[in-house]
């Protein structure tokens, strides 16, 4: 059996991540999503086990001792994780898979995996991330200051990553996302068992 492939996405807050991976998903649905373990708190409208599963500060520093996690990484206090048993079993069994992490989980996955294909989600401009950032504008200044030196600081590291995709327009930045998950099926390296395949090897 041909394995699945693992894809990552990461993205600032601002740039429209979560909505382009909802649209992928809609596109690509034998594509699989790696639900991340974490322990901040449920916010409204979140779902137990749909792109998170909450549990325990213990809980979780069990899951590092016990190396259940293919990465892990603390942001805002809160530790956030990709267990790595389902990966592993969704790619044995031929299904690709997405991962979203923040740039840290990047290189923890990439050390990890080569293989991986990494995608990452950039806002158009500086002015365009600003104004997303802003919001309803109930925020203080303060606080959109620190989005967004959080931001810079995670799209400084955009340069390590195989892909860009800028999410202006939203239907363009899918059918970005979705072309790059199709080229990828072409890479000689995910087509070397059918070749030996052939060659009866
Ligand atoms: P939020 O609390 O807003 O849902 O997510 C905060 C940050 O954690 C986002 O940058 C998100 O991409 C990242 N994140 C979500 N899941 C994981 C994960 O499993 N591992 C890591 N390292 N980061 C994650």
């Amino acid at each position: 059996m041909i394995k699945g492939r693992v894809y990552i996405i990461s993205g600032p807050s601002g740039s429209g991540k979560d909505t382009v991976m909802k649209k992928v998903f809609e596109r690509e649905p034998n594509l699989a999503f790696s639900i991340s373990s974490i322990t901040r708190a449920m916010r409204p409208g979140e779902v137990e086990g749909e792109k998170y599963n909450f549990i325990s500060r213990e809980r979780f520093e069990e899951m590092i001792a016990n190396d259940e996690l293919l990465e892990h990484n603390v942001f805002v206090g809160n530790y956030y994780g990709t267990p790595k048993a389902p990966v592993l079993k969704c790619i044995e069994n031929g299904q690709d898979m997405l991962i979203e992490v923040d740039v840290n989980g990047a290189v923890q996955i990439r050390e990890k995996m080569p293989e991986v294909i990494s995608i990452f989600v950039l806002p158009p401009s500086l002015e365009v991330l600003k104004k997303r950032l802003t919001g309803r504008g109930t925020d203080a200044q303060e606080v959109i200051d620190k989005r967004l030196n959080e931001a810079l600081r995670e799209i400084a590291c955009a340069k390590d990553y195989d892909y860009i995709v800028v999410n202006d327009d939203l239907e363009q930045a899918v059918n970005d996302f979705v072309s790059i998950l199709k080229i990828d099926k072409f890479k000689t390296d995910r087509n070397i068992e059918l070749i030996n395949k052939i060659l009866n090897k």
